[in-house]
């Protein structure tokens, strides 16, 4: 087939391209010395332009008629892998060529100064000097949000670029069966007063907590010959095709947790890319090309779902440490001898209100989710102003999780997504946690004996699922249809409600 070969060709070459803007944003966030601030984001933005031109070329379209003439002539199914690709191209083109070309550059422009401002004014504790940066950009997401059109809540324009079929109505739903859920955890969890148990704030050398987190990423089935671990102050996963998947990390020498559980949620993220079927590699499949940037997931949710999964519901269990505690023990004698495996589960699994987002339990943490888009959406629609935001943002923090941040820095700042033009996101770490949930309970159905397994320390019954239903598929289903092959189910709050249930419901009777 000449016509859909010519197309995948197409493809590739810009796939080739959200590769090589990859590798430099890993470089800039792991390798490159701080001069390089100056001039990278010039080429940043010439390989994105580039990428963008080619795919919001009049040469795509061309292409993707021909590829489907092609295929209507030879008779091929519209389900079929080729055609779905061919189709998947088509609606990725035509929503880009509806924003305007002119706020699309002008946000790439806009991203590098403002993320700059954003650091300086988190250091400063100033929110002002950021508010008019943070005032163009809702303007220029207010701008793509119309361009792409809704029918009822212009936060639904841009959560179709991140979580296709997700809608504000439905998140609404979502998060208040959510909330319904998790209240009553929370409130026996703050009865009970916890504290971080002295053991974990020892001195824990950061090579061994690389050494040892790395071994158990590699146990899970992460593959070191294609990939690697390096150090970042924002931690991340990145690939360039499945065959070069990275993660990176950050250490406190002082703090076990922050690494050791950092480096396992990344590598959940490093397994969903290194899963996806090789025939993938370079095709619309691993390309997001509205975004234009190569990755093997479905979506922002699913790639959390994935990288939770593996970090919560297995590496903080208490089967998991049984079984490795001892081999943790091992690494660190003098700093864990005077703990056993059940103190030590129980101390990674404390629930307690916090200021920051990213230093959150697995329970409150969907709180300051639903607080940051009841946010976006208030912006989007027009009914909050940027300058009311850190009054807005501390009434929140007070009605969901009943403490209010000192200063700024502490508050409305903390967050670098929407200095980089990222309204629309947040979304996927809580709906990640409830895909996470029902993933885990399917496997759990249909993998016979994955329980035991499991607590053997043997993940491969498990990576082995995940991979058949989630991994190997790449971008090829959306997130709902992936989801409801693999578990029967539609997107629910109900299996995450049950599984904190579970877990908290006897750590805090
Ligand atoms: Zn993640």
């Amino acid at each position: 087939m000449t016509a859909y070969n010519n197309f995948e060709e197409h493809i590739a070459r810009i796939n080739d391209l959200c590769c090589v803007i990859n590798l430099l944003n890993w470089d800039s966030r792991t390798q490159m010395p701080p001069g390089g601030t100056v001039t990278r984001p010039f080429q940043l933005g010439t390989l994105s332009d580039t990428a963008q031109n080619l795919f919001v070329s009049d040469q795509t379209i061309q292409l993707i008629n021909a590829a489907k003439t092609e295929m209507d002539a030879a008779g091929v199914h519209p389900d079929t892998c080729q055609y779905r690709s061919v189709l998947q191209a088509e609606e990725a083109y035509n929503l880009s060529r509806r924003v305007p070309s002119k706020v699309v550059s002008e946000l790439a422009r806009l991203k590098p100064v403002a993320e700059s401002v954003w650091v300086q004014a988190r250091k400063d504790n100033d929110f002002k000097s950021f508010a008019p940066y943070l005032e163009t950009i809702v303007e220029l997401c207010r701008n793509t949000a119309e361009s792409i059109g809704y029918s009822d809540h212009p936060y639904d324009a841009l959560l179709l670029r991140y979580e296709p079929g997700m809608t504000s109505a439905k998140l609404k739903q979502l998060f208040a069966d959510l909330k319904q859920g998790i209240v009553p955890i929370m409130e026996k969890a703050a009865r009970s007063q916890q504290v971080t148990p002295e053991f974990l704030k020892r001195q824990y050398p950061v090579e061994k907590q690389a050494e040892f987190a790395m071994s158990i990423a590699q146990q899970f089935g992460y593959d070191l010959s294609r990939g690697r671990l390096d150090v970042t102050t924002h931690p991340f996963e990145i690939s360039f095709t499945r065959q070069d998947v990275r993660i990176s990390t950050r250490y406190d020498a002082h703090y076990l947790p922050m690494a050791l559980f950092g480096i396992l949620h990344e590598s959940g993220h490093a397994l969903y890319e290194q899963g996806v079927d090789p025939r993938l590699t370079r095709t619309v499949h691993t390309t997001d090309l509205l975004d234009l940037y190569a990755t093997g997931g479905a979506s922002y949710a699913v790639h959390e779902s994935q990288s939770r999964l593996w970090e919560n519901m297995i590496a903080r269990s208490r089967p998991f440490w049984k079984h490795h505690f001892p081999q943790l023990q091992a690494v660190f004698p003098t700093q864990l001898g005077d703990t056993d495996a059940e103190g030590f589960y129980r101390s990674v699994n404390r629930i307690h209100p916090s200021l920051i987002r990213v230093e959150a339990d697995e329970v409150t943490y969907n709180f300051h989710i639903m607080m940051r888009v009841e946010i976006e959406m208030g912006l989007i629609s027009g009914e909050i102003k940027v300058r009311e935001l850190p009054d807005i943002w501390n009434a929140k923090m007070q009605e969901y999780l009943g403490i209010t941040p000192p200063n700024d820095s502490l508050g409305v700042l903390q967050d670098i997504h929407w200095s980089g033009g990222q309204i629309g996101t947040f979304a996927n770490y809580t709906i990640g946690n409830m895909m996470g949930a029902q993933y885990f309970q399917a496997a759990h159905a249909q993998v016979p004996g994955l329980a035991a397994s499991l607590a053997r320390g043997e993940y491969a019954p498990l990576l082995n699922w995940l991979t058949e239903n989630i991994y190997r598929h790449g971008r090829a289903y959306s997130p709902g249809e992936l989801l409801l092959n693999a578990t029967g189910q539609e997107l629910s709050a109900a299996p995450f409600i049950a599984y904190l249930n579970n877990k908290y419901g006897e750590l805090y009777p």
